[in-house]
């Protein structure tokens, strides 16, 4: 038999991808002001992005960014094992630590590469990995190439991923959840999956790429939202490129944990580090991000006010009470449709389609910011109610 060959095989793909209307589709916006996207011609308003805290164009930011671009240029020309990690990454580790009360932080490149990484260097064959059945692709991807076990149990289902754990009790086992659910914008239920990795000697991994920044008192994200500390929650992971504005990502936990990171993940050892700037600007976020509380105070009214209003139009609103507010439209090309819809009135949100989330689950996601005002919210749940009626809203955008 002839060999097949892996590019018609791709392509083929693709185009049953196109075929039940499932394409993705690479978007080129040419300027992005504060909420507004702008794509030819169009001003959009936006609530598409993760930038939560509306930091991403932040003064300060911008100013830590150039001032080290200027001072030690762009790229930092090795991994951080050769020369590539400089004072800024040390300072920003720093900050990371005790803003998040573990001992030690450790940079990665991006949230992909750190889940990787730590799933590699702690996970061996034969090792149990329970997971959330929403949990982020890249966990997934971390424990297929550790080559554990990997088991996920239902939605935020504690007594499922009990079982799970108790099944193979003589197993090394990590349990990893979200802290944020993505796609879903609900909490997971961490102090009950914290007590049930201390009851099986489990160890406990938040990824709390959509925490970070948005809960907590000071914005130290959903473990210090639920008072969990080191010991509970001992691997901590969380990005830099959504509520901070920046790019990156981070691991957090004991001297132990990191020590064993720089000896053993990957994704750590083998890649060139962030450039400096990025770390300065990331440092700056922190300080900002902690410091204007207001952010997370207006974030929050603006959450309520969008749920009070999309309550009263009697739209499937999902149980979330951070900035991710999906609406649950079921049919693929029903969500498509609504995203187009709200586009021509001005208005960019995500149509998320199988295979991001189950069959039968796609949703428009909608996101909040600290940058949006009362009135594009109002606006929004204007163009909302025009599409559940099939009418144009009233008033322009
Ligand atoms: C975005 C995201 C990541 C990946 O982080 P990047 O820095 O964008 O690679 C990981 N986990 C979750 C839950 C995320 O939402």
């Amino acid at each position: 038999m002839p060999r097949h060959s892996l590019l018609d095989r791709l392509a083929r793909h693709s185009a049953e991808r196109a075929q039940a209307g499932l394409l993705r589709r690479l978007r080129t916006f040419d300027h992005a002001d504060g909420p507004w996207l702008e794509s030819g011609e169009r001003r959009l308003l936006s609530f598409y992005s993760n930038d939560y805290l509306g930091l991403a164009q932040h003064p300060q930011l911008i100013a830590a960014f150039k001032r080290v671009a200027d001072d030690e240029g762009v790229g930092s020309g090795s991994a951080h094992l050769i020369c590539g990690h400089r004072a800024e990454h040390a300072a920003l580790e720093e900050a990371l630590a005790e803003w998040t009360g573990r001992e030690r932080a450790l940079l990665f490149s991006t949230g992909y590469m750190a889940n990787l990484g730590v799933m590699q260097a702690l996970l061996q064959d034969g090792d149990l990995c329970v997971q959330d059945k929403l949990n982020h692709a890249c966990l997934l991807d971390g424990a297929k190439i550790a080559s554990a076990e990997l088991k996920r149990y239902p939605h935020a289902d504690v007594a499922a991923a009990a079982r799970q754990l108790t099944s193979r009790s003589d197993a090394a086992a990590l349990l990893a959840t979200d802290g944020v659910f993505s796609m879903d914008g609900d909490i997971a239920p961490l102090r009950e999956l914290a007590a049930l990795c201390q009851r099986e000697s489990a160890t406990f991994m938040v990824d709390d790429a959509h925490g970070l920044g948005v809960l907590g008192d000071d914005g130290a994200g959903s473990l210090s939202a639920a008072a969990l500390g080191e010991s509970d929650v001992p691997v901590l992971m969380a990005t830099l490129g959504k509520a901070l504005g920046c790019h990156g990502a981070f691991v957090a936990g004991s001297a132990a944990l990191i020590e064993g990171l720089v000896q053993s993940a990957r994704t750590y050892i083998y890649t060139t580090a962030m450039p400096s700037a990025v770390a300065a600007a990331a440092l700056a976020s922190v300080r900002v991000a902690r410091a204007e509380s207001w952010r997370r105070e207006k974030l929050v009214a603006l959450i309520a006010r969008f749920r009070e209003g999309a309550g009263q139009l009697g739209l499937a609103l999902m149980p979330s009470s951070t900035a991710i507010q999906p609406l649950m439209l079921g049919d693929a090309s029903a969500a498509s449709a609504a995203a187009r819809t709200l586009e021509e009135r001005g208005f960019l949100v995500g149509a998320i389609r199988p295979p991001t989330v189950p069959q039968g689950k796609a949703r428009l996601r909608i996101t909040l910011s600290a940058m949006h005002e009362e009135e594009h919210v109002d606006r929004l749940l204007d163009a909302l109610a025009g599409l559940a009626s099939g009418v144009a809203p009233t008033g322009p955008v």
